[in-house]
């Protein structure tokens, strides 16, 4: 079939993400795919259970519009014990379809035409079409990956009276860096006396090694005041199908998610969010799931030790950058396409995650994976 007029795109550069791409490109030839980050191995069997069990108990309708009550309510009690923060689960605290959708459901209740939007690159690539199609205007940061992860005086240099909003991550996608202390009150003495609005994507909050502590925007009463803090079920629980994600963020700023939210998904699944409220007081799972991943981290590298690819230092996440200059100087893009067909290990090319040309030799490859498939893929990896 074919519209017979002409499209009038609100997106005309956009393409179709890469970890479509690239998932798919996995699947058509069979390789290991380390691509597109979701776990290979099962959940909880007890979230399972617990799900069950909620749908036979007959909830299966409509949840109300902000969430579960008793989703809300735990999720307070753990954030208040974690990070010594108080969200009123009434008024502060929505679930939400994933962090995809509130992460957009935000922007689209802040941002409007004109507005700018500092974004720190390479930026996950979810924030920046959303920006767009709002009619703001995406201001970039460059971060160092290698070093001192951002240079707080670019981002002086950015801020002005249009500045509406300054989104962040962390642990972040796809470095795996992770922001410290001494970047949150940099961030907190910028924005001071502002209106600008911060939205921390916090999706690996969970997910942080070698003994360093998530540094969470709630932990900071200054920021938290003017934050939306988003984090995703999918990655703590490794169920990213479930797309079951939260925000918290002030009344006065929660007031504008919602009259968006109710429009764009209303509510979400039912009977899933129940069982996360009961699984939310098994605090092991959460409070392990660093050294997990961490252990994952470090099989990985161990498997591809005297390997020509450099390690990059991933301090959370569950992606390992890996250089791989040393190998071949094509394009990140074209290197990671071959290496999906010729060699059958699936990555993420780095450069996408950058609004200009990029010429780094960075891949992007997930650990969330079976011991298994990690041997399979770096047995592959260590030949080049
Ligand atoms: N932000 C970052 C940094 C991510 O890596 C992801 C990917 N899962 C998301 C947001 C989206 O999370 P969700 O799957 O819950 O929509
Ligand atoms: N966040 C996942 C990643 O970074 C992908 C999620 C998605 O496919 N949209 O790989």
């Amino acid at each position: 079939m074919k519209f017979p007029g002409s499209i009038h795109s609100k997106l005309p550069k956009v393409g179709t993400t890469i970890f479509t791409v690239m998932s798919g490109l996995a699947r058509e030839t069979g390789a290991v795919n380390l691509s597109q980050g979701f776990p290979d191995f099962s959940i909880p069997e007890r979230l399972v259970e617990l799900t069950h069990s909620y749908m036979r108990k007959g909830l299966n309708q409509y949840s109300p519009m902000q969430g579960a009550p008793i989703l809300r309510e735990r999720l307070a009690e753990k954030v208040e014990e974690l990070y010594s923060a108080k969200y009123d689960p009434e008024t502060e605290i929505n679930i939400t379809a994933g962090a995809t959708q509130a992460i957009y459901t935000a922007i689209s209740a802040f941002v409007k035409e004109g507005d700018e939007v500092i974004i720190f690159e390479p930026a996950y690539d979810c924030y920046d079409p959303a920006i767009e199609i709002h009619g703001g205007k995406t201001m970039y940061v460059q971060m160092n990956l290698s070093g001192e992860l951002i240079d707080w005086e670019k981002v002086k240099k950015l801020i002005n009276q249009r500045t509406r909003m300054i989104i962040i991550n962390t642990p972040h996608n796809p470095s795996g860096r992770v922001m410290n202390a001494a970047d949150m009150l940099k961030l907190q003495k910028l924005t001071d006396g502002t209106d600008i609005i911060i939205l921390s994507d916090e999706v690996y909050e969970h997910i942080i090694f070698d003994g360093m502590e998530h540094q969470s925007v709630a932990r900071f009463p200054k920021l938290a005041e003017r934050s939306i803090v988003v984090s995703s079920f999918g990655k703590t629980y490794h169920n990213t199908g479930w797309k079951i994600g939260h925000v918290l963020a002030p009344k006065e700023l929660m007031k504008e998610f919602r009259k968006v939210h109710q429009f764009n998904v209303f509510s979400v699944n039912t009977p899933a969010q129940y069982a996360l409220a009961d699984f939310l007081l098994e605090k092991e799972h959460y409070l392990e799931l660093g050294a997990f991943y961490e252990e994952k981290r470090n099989t990985f590298l161990k498997l591809l030790e005297g390997s020509n690819f450099k390690v990059q230092p991933s301090e959370g996440t569950y992606f390992q950058l890996l250089d791989y200059s040393k190998i071949s100087d094509e394009k990140d893009t074209d290197y990671a396409v071959r290496l999906t067909k010729e060699v059958g290990v699936a990555s993420i090319p780095v450069s996408v995650f950058y609004h200009e040309k990029n010429e780094d030799r960075f891949l992007r490859f997930c650990f969330a994976k079976e011991d298994e498939t990690l041997e399979k893929a770096a047995e592959k990896l260590m030949k080049l």
